[in-house]
């Protein structure tokens, strides 16, 4: 293909950079191999070490600018987003694959993140606490950590970049962001609103290029502080391998094997749009997709048949057509990966219900695919398949299922569909992961509530979102002082 036509991207490194000739990867539509979005720089070492003394230069007068001022160049980021909701969410349905109702959301999340984080800057702060001893003032203060590197993967574009990056920066860090290979343009747009909005030179910097070349000297650089890494758990345990050799703080989201718990009590309507949203929505392409559903044997049969019946109306297709449910995946190696559950989950004996086959002619498609008499310990069980693939297991009273529920590696989302509110409450309690839904799908965060997985799922060190983003941003100092 001659790319003399398609549109070449820069870096910014305190101002924009264009790689010399050659150094660029390409990206396309995951529904439609034609249709190229643009070329990318692939960002050499001394590009990475480069961004890091900037973000490094930038941090002095970015830290000491009033968390106010700083909140309203996000918030000018958040008007200039909401202006764009349409024009963003298109790209990003282009070169990731969801439809475009979900790529609105996205964007949508995005913006009100920036809002939401703009506010921050007039609230945020320390504590002053009781001193043991008379005329003492004793209180703490919320510095910036630094220099902060973020590194975000493809399926959430602009939301996992913007939950990121709006804290880093309210809270004073500069920041060095590294997006997916798959999904640069979207990533793009969000510095370029916030290089809009006002954002001082050097206080936010963009690299795309080779994961493992960034990625490394982003996490073992000496100048940076932090690195916020959301990913596949190989690579995020490399990251913190990286860190540690500088004691650089880590936050890593590192995905999960979600279930949706049905109970014999259940609302079998909520629960199997519960199991499509979960499942399917986002081509099961989210850290927090429903990729088991554990039901209670007396309805088993029940569920399995809507479940069934309503997944054959998913229209799937290009993401941008309209009434399409369910887009492409996003590359050959989900298209690989999804196809090798299929046939895994079937060389397993589970029993096949529905889908089983990809479609690589025209775009990375794969059927949604449901399978039925899952044995808890089956790999399709207990592996994160990051597709549209839904395994059932079925199980034998409350106690049974949340056992069920808790027999993997991962401990992301779990949710449980029933009208017994002590049977939602015991499951609440006992099921081992950082977000429990009761009668709501595995699916879908509020922007403002703390947000981190358990177990295999994440560092277990900080989490995300709304204000307990604090504490992995800032740095807390105590202060003494004697006034008497
Ligand atoms: P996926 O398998 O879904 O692509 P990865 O964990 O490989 O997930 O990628 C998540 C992010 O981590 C991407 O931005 C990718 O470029 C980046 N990455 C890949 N390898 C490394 C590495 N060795 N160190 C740091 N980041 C990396």
């Amino acid at each position: 293909m001659a790319n003399t036509d398609i549109k070449r991207f820069s870096n910014f490194i305190g101002s924009w950079k264009t790689p010399k000739e050659g150094d660029f990867f390409e990206n396309h539509n995951p529904a439609d191999y034609n249709d190229v979005i643009g070329l990318f720089p692939m960002a050499t070492l001394e590009d990475t070490k480069d961004a890091i003394a900037s973000a490094h230069a930038a941090l002095p007068a970015w830290s000491k600018t009033p968390a106010p001022a700083r909140g309203a160049i996000l918030d000018k980021a958040s008007q200039i987003l909401t202006s764009r909701i349409d024009e963003i969410a298109t790209v990003l349905t282009r070169e990731e694959g969801k439809t475009l109702a979900e790529a609105k959301g996205e964007v949508t999340r995005a913006r009100d993140i920036f809002k939401y984080y703009g506010g921050e800057g007039w609230r945020y702060g320390g504590q002053v606490l009781p001193s043991s001893v008379n005329d003492e003032l004793l209180y703490t203060r919320r510095e910036p950590l630094g220099v902060v590197s973020i590194i975000t993967p493809w399926n959430f574009p602009i939301a996992i970049p913007a939950w990121k990056i709006a804290p880093a920066l309210i809270y004073g860090n500069t920041v060095i962001f590294k997006p997916a290979e798959d999904a640069p343009r979207t990533a793009l747009m969000l510095v370029e609103a916030l290089l809009e909005a006002g954002l001082p030179s050097g206080v936010i910097n963009f690299l795309t290029g080779d994961g493992t070349l960034i990625g490394t000297e982003m996490a073992s650089n000496p100048k940076v502080n932090g690195i916020t890494f959301t990913g596949s758990h190989n690579t995020g345990t490399k990251v913190y391998q990286n860190a540690i050799k500088n004691m650089a703080r880590v936050q890593l989201e590192m995905g999960g094997k979600n279930a949706l718990v049905i109970l014999k009590d259940a609302d079998l309507e909520l629960a199997v749009k519960l199991a499509i949203t979960g499942g399917f929505g986002l081509t099961g392409q989210a850290c927090t997709a429903t990729s088991r559903i554990i039901v209670e044997e007396e309805v088993a049969n029940a569920f399995v048949s809507a479940l069934t019946t309503a997944t054959k109306n998913l229209k799937i297709g290009n993401g941008l057509e309209s009434g399409v449910n369910m887009g492409p995946l996003v590359n050959q190696d989900q298209l690989q990966t999804s196809q090798s559950y299929m046939t895994l989950g079937q060389k397993e004996g589970a029993k096949l219900l529905l889908g089983g086959e990809v479609d690589g002619a025209k775009g990375y498609f794969a059927q949604a695919t449901i399978f039925d008499h899952v044995e808890p310990t089956m790999r399709i069980a207990q592996e994160e398949i990051f597709g549209p693939v839904i395994s059932i297991i079925r199980a034998n009273g409350l106690n049974d299922a949340i056992e069920k529920a808790n027999t993997i590696s991962f401990g992301l989302s779990a949710s449980v569909v029933t009208n017994n509110l002590q049977h939602a409450f015991a499951f609440a309690n006992q099921v081992d992961a950082g977000v429990v839904k009761i009668n709501e799908p595995t699916t879908g965060l509020a922007l403002n509530a703390p947000f981190g997985g358990f177990k295999g799922s994440s560092a277990n060190t900080f989490k995300e979102q709304g204000q307990a983003a604090m504490d992995f941003y800032t740095r807390t100092k105590t202060i003494y002082v004697n006034h008497g």
